[in-house]
């Protein structure tokens, strides 16, 4: 089975390397995903999948039925890019200027297919369903994912358990990460605004300087997590804009600050929004200010089963070899996969993507780039893990 499915993968390599250049000469913002979603369920169709499109605004949902009844397993591929100038030079560079795949969701879009084609030959050799879920808006606060479960994606059939995995440009090709348990993080976005009271920068006395109480409460909340919470659990507030004033000689009405708060698991997560809220009212409340707070948990922790990521190791094990099969650390990063993996068995993993021997850039880079020989390699152990999944019989 495994060689068979080694084969197939190799003899598409060029043409997932061509699904991958396509999407990425176009790519879409998160909820846009309209070229892409009719380009994905074109090929659907012609694999003989059932095709249901629309679903969570751009959503599209292939299922691929084996010989005989039996479990569902999804598997999700994520499609939006992102508001970022593409400066690799390629020449299947991005066509639309300031949209670029930057998050290697176009390599994502480019496996899930080839997967789907790989199966789609080996239908005898599986019982049950495959759902291939093709997910809009992974990067934006409007989170594909749940619109997709509110929409019934994990229903008709019932979907048993799901995997996804997740371009790593820090590996290199032919290796994968995995990590059983909680591997990404909780996210939490907030807007917080300092409310003072304008004037003169000479009389500081007949007004409350926001930008004064601003700084306190900055200072105060990096205490939340080097004096309020266990060193030993992963936790980040980070600040990443602030907004205030005009001019050197006015005492501003206000300051505004944003930020995220990434951790594990719900109650650490909502207890620092209570926090921070303390935190806020007793400070500004000192100097005769006020305050609004907008703490707005996003993504949930991204959970691994572990029979699931064991089914995945296995795969990467026998396709790649067990020292490429590496075990990794969690991250404080998010990925809304992580809605699925809160309601069935589910498995995210890393799959090399980044060039042997060369500094490879990050995500989210205008320079990203990943090696194409990684997308049969991802392609062959989806399949791998699938059919063991449904394997027939005893
Ligand atoms: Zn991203
Ligand atoms: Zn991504």
């Amino acid at each position: 089975m495994l060689e068979k499915i080694m084969k197939s993968a190799q003899s598409i390599e060029d043409k997932l390397i061509t699904i991958r250049r396509d999407m990425h000469r176009q790519p879409e913002l998160a909820l846009q995903e309209e070229r892409t979603a009719n380009y994905i369920a074109d090929k659907l169709r012609a694999l003989g999948c059932e095709v249901t499109e629309n679903v969570g605004k751009t959503g599209v949902v292939g299922l691929l039925k084996g010989s005989e009844a039996g479990k569902t397993l999804a598997i999700r591929a994520d499609m939006d890019a992102l508001p970022i100038q593409e400066e690799t030079g390629h020449e299947f560079c991005s066509t639309r200027s300031g949209v670029m795949h930057a998050c290697g969701h176009d390599a994502h879009i480019a496996v899930v297919l080839g997967t789907a084609e790989i199966l789609s030959g080996m239908r005898d050799s599986f019982a049950g369903n495959i759902k291939l879920i093709f997910q809009p808006s992974e990067e934006s606060p409007i989170g594909g994912a749940d619109e997709m479960i509110r929409e019934g994606v994990l229903e008709n059939p019932t979907v048993d358990a799901a995997i996804a995995l997740h371009v790593n440009p820090g590996l290199s090709t032919g290796q994968i990460g995995y990590k059983e348990g909680p591997f990404f993080a909780s996210v939490a976005f907030f807007a917080i605004e300092i409310l003072g009271k304008g004037g003169h920068g000479a009389l500081p006395h007949h007004s409350v300087n926001p930008i004064l109480v601003a700084a306190e409460c900055i200072q105060a909340l990096q205490t939340i997590a080097s004096a309020q919470i266990d060193p030993m659990e992963p936790f980040v507030l980070s600040l990443g804009s602030i907004h205030g004033g005009q001019k050197s000689n006015i005492i501003p009405e206000k300051v505004s600050i944003e930020g995220t708060v990434r951790c594990f698991g719900d109650e650490l997560m909502n207890r620092t929004g209570q926090m921070m809220e303390n935190i806020l009212r007793s400070i500004t409340s000192a100097y005769g200010a006020g305050y609004t707070l907008k703490f707005k948990p996003e993504v949930k922790t991204l959970i691994n089963d572990k029979i699931m990521i064991g089914l995945i190791k296995e795969a990467g094990e026998q396709i790649l070899g067990k020292e490429n099969t590496l075990a990794v650390s969690p991250v404080l990063l998010g990925d809304d996969f992580a809605s699925f993996s809160q309601l069935v068995p589910s498995a995210y993993i890393y799959l090399g993507g980044g060039f042997h021997g060369q500094p490879n850039f990050a995500l989210h880079h205008p320079k990203f780039d990943l090696d194409e020989g990684a997308l049969p390699l991802g392609a062959a152990l989806l399949s791998y893990t699938a059919l063991k999944f449904l394997s027939k019989g005893p």
